[in-house]
C-alpha cells in the first residue's frame, strides 16, 4: 500500500483557486484526489479547474463566500453531489487588512476573523456528516507565522491565525472518535497575491523575509503541494492536532 495514495478520495479546497490553495490542490490531484476547488471568483475557479484536469485528475469548481454559513453548507453539499463523498477539507481561505491597531473598524476586525477564523470553523461543521459517512476524514486548516508571531500592523489577522491553531487542537480531540484528523499548517512568507500587497504596504518586507529565513527564499506555492499530500493520506492517521510549520525554517530561527 502507498500509504499517500489518494485514489477514490474527494478533497475540497476553499480559496483552493490560486496562491496556497492551488499548490495543495496541485499536490492532491497528482496523488488521486478529485478536488474541489471553492472561491468567489468563477475565472479563476476554472483557471484553476482546467490546470487540474491537466494534471490528470476529477476536478470541479463552487462559487462560495466563506463569511456566509450558508454559502459554505451549499459548497460542501456540491462537493458531495457532484463526487459522491467527501474526504478531505482544506480550510485555507483567507484575507488580512494592514494597519496600526487604533485606525481598524469593527467591521474590519469582523471581515478578518469572520474570513479566516469563522469560516474554518463553519466549514467543518458542515463537512462533519459527509465525513463521518465516509468512515473517517482530514481537515487542514491554514495559519500563518502570526500563529506564532505578533505583528504591529495585523491584529486581528494574528487573532483569527491564533484561533486557528486551538479551535485544530480542540476540534481533533473532539473528533478523533470518529476517524476525523484535524491539523493546521502554518505558512511562512510565501510569494502570492495577498503578499504581493504586504511587500507594497509594508516597506523592505521583501529583503527582510530574505535574510530572516534561514533557506534564504521566499516559499512558492509548490512548497505546499506535499505537507498536503501528507496531512490529507493515510500517512498521516496518527497525526491530529498539530500546527506544522511550512517556513523555511523562519519560526526556529532566534
Ligand atoms: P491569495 O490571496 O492568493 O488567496 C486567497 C484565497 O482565498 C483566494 O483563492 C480567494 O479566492 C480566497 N478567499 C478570500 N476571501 C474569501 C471569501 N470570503 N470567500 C471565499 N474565498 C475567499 O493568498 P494566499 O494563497 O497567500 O493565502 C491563502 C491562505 O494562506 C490564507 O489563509 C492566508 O492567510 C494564508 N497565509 C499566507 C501566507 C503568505 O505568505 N502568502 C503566509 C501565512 C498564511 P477569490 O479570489 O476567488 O475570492
Amino acid at each position: 500500500m502507498n500509504p499517500f495514495d489518494l485514489s477514490h478520495r474527494v478533497a475540497l479546497v476553499t480559496g483552493g483557486n490560486g496562491g496556497i490553495g492551488l499548490g495543495m490542490a496541485r499536490g492532491l490531484a497528482q496523488a488521486g484526489a478529485a478536488v474541489v476547488v471553492a472561491g468567489r471568483n468563477s475565472q479563476k475557479n476554472e483557471t484553476a479547474v482546467a490546470e487540474l484536469q491537466t494534471l490528470g485528475a476529477k476536478a470541479a469548481s463552487v462559487i462560495v463566500n466563506v463569511t456566509e454559513q450558508a454559502s459554505c453548507e451549499a459548497m460542501i453539499a456540491f462537493a458531495v453531489e457532484h463526487f459522491g463523498r467527501l474526504d478531505i477539507l482544506i480550510n485555507n481561505a483567507g484575507t488580512n487588512i494592514r494597519k496600526q491597531p487604533m485606525d481598524y473598524a469593527l467591521a474590519e476586525w469582523h471581515e478578518v476573523l469572520e474570513t479566516n477564523l469563522t469560516s474554518a470553523f463553519v466549514c467543518s461543521q458542515a463537512a462533519y456528516p459527509a465525513m463521518t459517512k465516509a468512515g473517517g476524514g482530514k481537515i487542514i486548516n491554514i495559519g500563518s507565522m502570526m500563529s506564532i508571531f505578533g505583528a504591529s500592523f495585523a491584529v486581528p489577522y494574528a487573532a483569527s491565525k491564533g484561533g486557528i491553531v486551538q479551535m485544530t487542537k480542540a476540534l481533533a480531540t473532539a473528533w478523533a472518535k470518529d476517524n476525523i484528523q484535524v491539523n493546521a499548517v502554518l505558512p511562512g512568507w510565501i510569494d502570492t497575491d495577498l503578499t504581493k500587497k504586504a511587500r507594497e504596504q509594508v516597506e523592505g518586507l521583501h529583503d527582510k523575509v530574505v535574510q530572516r529565513t534561514p533557506a534564504g527564499r521566499w516559499g512558492v506555492t509548490d512548497d505546499f503541494a506535499g505537507i498536503a499530500v501528507f496531512l490529507a493520506s493515510p500517512a498521516s492517521d496518527f497525526v491530529t492536532g498539530t500546527a506544522i510549520p511550512v517556513d523555511g525554517g523562519y519560526s526556529v530561527q532566534g
